[in-house]
């Protein structure tokens, strides 16, 4: 478990970064992202874009559930899902596609999937201490997140 401090978005958007520099040759791993609404989750999901290559704008799924972004290689996907507007979506969304599938797997308002998670995924929760401060408590659950985590 590693914990992290962010005193605004440009240092949450670096944290961001770091983990997708470290998770760039990861074909498949799942990221929960905890917080409430305004935590800096999708702010996170930009810097982490931008350290796997992606160029494209990242912005907040919220009213599609998904949006998949790619290296302008190709060679890499990233799937942002904002679960806040699933039971929306009704059986029509196949959660366990994504979670079981390939690429880089961000989930936003990850509430009751933990029971879907495969063996290795990481957890982030965000907790908001003030207007600008956030605490990252990022937490992994098997290899190879464990080994990222200990360069951030
Ligand atoms: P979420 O996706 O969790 O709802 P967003 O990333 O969309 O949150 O929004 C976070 C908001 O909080 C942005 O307006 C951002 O500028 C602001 N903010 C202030 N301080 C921070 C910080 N330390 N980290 C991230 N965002 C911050
Ligand atoms: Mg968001």
């Amino acid at each position: 478990m590693k914990v992290k401090e962010t005193n605004n978005a440009a240092e949450t958007k670096f944290l961001g970064y770091e983990l997708g520099l470290l998770l760039k040759d990861e074909s498949h791993i799942v990221i929960l992202l905890d917080g409430e609404l305004g935590a800096g989750k999708t702010t996170f999901t930009q810097g982490l874009a931008d350290g796997l290559g992606i160029k494209q704008i990242v912005n907040s799924p919220t009213f599609t559930i998904m949006k998949k972004y790619l290296t302008p290689d190709k060679s890499r996907s990233l799937y942002h899902l904002d679960l806040y507007r699933l039971h929306e979506a009704g059986s029509d969304f196949d959660l366990e596609e994504y979670i079981d599938g390939s690429g880089i797997v961000v989930i936003e308002w990850p509430f009751q999937v933990e029971e879907f998670m495969p063996k290795e995924y990481i957890k982030i929760s965000i907790k908001v201490e003030n207007e600008t401060k956030r605490i990252f408590t990022l937490e992994c659950f098997g290899y190879p997140c464990k080994k990222a985590m200990s360069f951030i």
